[in-house]
């Protein structure tokens, strides 16, 4: 079989295979230093699949669940000790969908990480979930244990493009529901909405956002484009037919300026290209600390995270996962050696997501000495040429914004200037 080249990117980033994985992963920790820092705690089940995600993993009893949650406690106290030495950013509960998850095991997990990890004065710790996970009294316990930000994938209000996506709540629960949670007041309450949906129109969107605005008190939100990949279940019901096709990129594009100018004209505060505050009590934390690729414990079957110039990701496999745990070793399935230019890189995505503007002398300053001036040269001419393409706006002072057209869509600009820092580095 080929191999893939993985190119540098916002999400992706090459690495070099290290044998004993979880080993290498004891000797990161050991080599660990006080760096800003997120801990992630994978909860992979879903109990259904929608038919547009591509992060379904499947779905588990009571018993395999019960037995997880206990695992996942036993990793988090296991390694306490060592990785809990330096105070944490964010905590974030994501999947799957841990709201599946009743009380009393979100509870315990909560309780195991502020048992077991110095939590920063103001970290922020997220559940995610689906809207019907989150019934309010649940949430009020998950509040009295520490969390303080619930992150819920609403996707859209309109209930039939929600039957379309194999969502059950109608607008109404949902919007009784989230009127619910809002009241508690007791955290930051962030939904997701997209756009771009199968046979959306630009009203229906519009319709979206108003109802957004008008009906909710939610302290903050993502707006994100449906991508549909070809081997999505979502991707065959368009090909056969059964559903309508997804808007074309322009109409895309025209979506999100709407979007946007819903939100600045409500007067909410942009935090990245993609999400929007309402109060000053959200702040996205979590995304802001991963986005500029800085250290990420993770916990839990299929998790992903970095330390220490490495990324580790753990067993999928729930056996390996068990005997892993059960013996005292980190689940890590493979451990991967990150190239030099990975905090320049870094610093880059970082200042991509916020403040959406790249300052070229600030990315070079994460590089060594040695190699900083060419750094700097690769990323102001790499700026440059984006400029020219109708991304960046060159900004007094030698910073560059990031255009609307670059808020919507970055990939391709952010790998080429990895590419160009990482040349600097040979
Ligand atoms: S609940 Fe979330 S993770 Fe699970 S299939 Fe649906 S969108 Fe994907």
């Amino acid at each position: 079989m080929m191999k893939q080249t993985v190119l540098r990117g916002m999400m992706g980033f090459p690495c070099r295979e290290l044998p004993e994985p979880p080993r290498v992963w004891e000797e990161a920790l050991a080599a660990d230093t006080a760096t800003r820092r997120t801990l992630y705690i994978h909860i992979p089940y879903c109990r259904s699949r929608c038919p547009f995600c591509p992060f379904y993993f499947g779905g588990a009893g009571e018993e395999e669940t019960a037995e997880y949650v206990r695992l996942l406690r036993l990793e988090l106290e296991r390694w306490g000790e060592l990785a809990g030495r330096f105070p944490v950013n964010a905590v974030y509960f994501g999947g799957g969908t841990p709201s599946d998850l009743g009380a009393e095991s979100l509870v315990s997990l909560l309780d195991a990480v502020r048992k077991n990890y110095r939590l920063a004065a103001d970290c922020e710790i997220t559940v995610e979930g689906r809207i019907d996970g989150f019934e309010p009294e649940k949430a009020r316990r998950l509040a009295a244990h520490g969390a303080n930000r619930l992150s819920i994938g609403i996707q859209t209000f309109d209930t039939e493009l929600r039957r379309r996506l194999g969502r059950v709540s109608d607008r109404r629960a949902i919007l009784g529901r989230l009127e619910a949670l809002a009241a508690i007041n007791e955290f930051s309450l962030v939904i997701d909405l997209l756009y771009a949906l199968p046979g959306q129109t630009a009203a229906r969107w519009e319709a979206d956002l108003a109802t957004l605005l008008a009906a909710t008190r939610v302290s903050g939100l993502d707006l994100y484009r449906l991508k549909v990949s070809d081997t999505l279940p979502l991707a065959a019901a368009i090909r056969a037919g059964k559903l309508p096709p997804v808007p074309d990129d322009e109409t895309a594009y025209a979506m999100h300026l709407a979007g946007v100018e819903a939100m600045r004209s409500a007067g909410a505060v942009r935090i990245s290209p993609v999400h929007f505050a309402f109060e000053a009590r959200e702040r996205n934390l979590n995304n802001t600390v991963s986005s500029s690729k800085q250290v990420c414990l993770q916990f839990g079957m299929k998790a992903v995270g970095r330390l220490a110039g490495r990324r580790f990701m753990q067993h999928s496999e729930f056996r390996s996962y068990r005997e892993l745990v059960s013996a005292g070793r980190k689940p890590v399935k493979s451990a991967g050696l990150l190239p030099p230019d990975f905090a320049a890189c870094g610093e880059l995505a970082g200042q991509i997501y916020r403040p959406m503007r790249i300052f070229p002398g600030r990315v070079a300053a994460a590089a060594p000495a040695t190699v900083r001036e060419r750094v700097e040269t690769a990323v102001r001419s790499g700026a440059e040429h984006w400029a020219e393409r109708g991304f960046l706006t060159a900004e007094p002072g030698g910073g560059f914004a990031l255009t609307e057209r670059a808020n919507f869509s970055h990939r391709e600009m952010a790998s080429d200037l990895m590419e160009r820092i990482a040349e600097a580095y040979s």
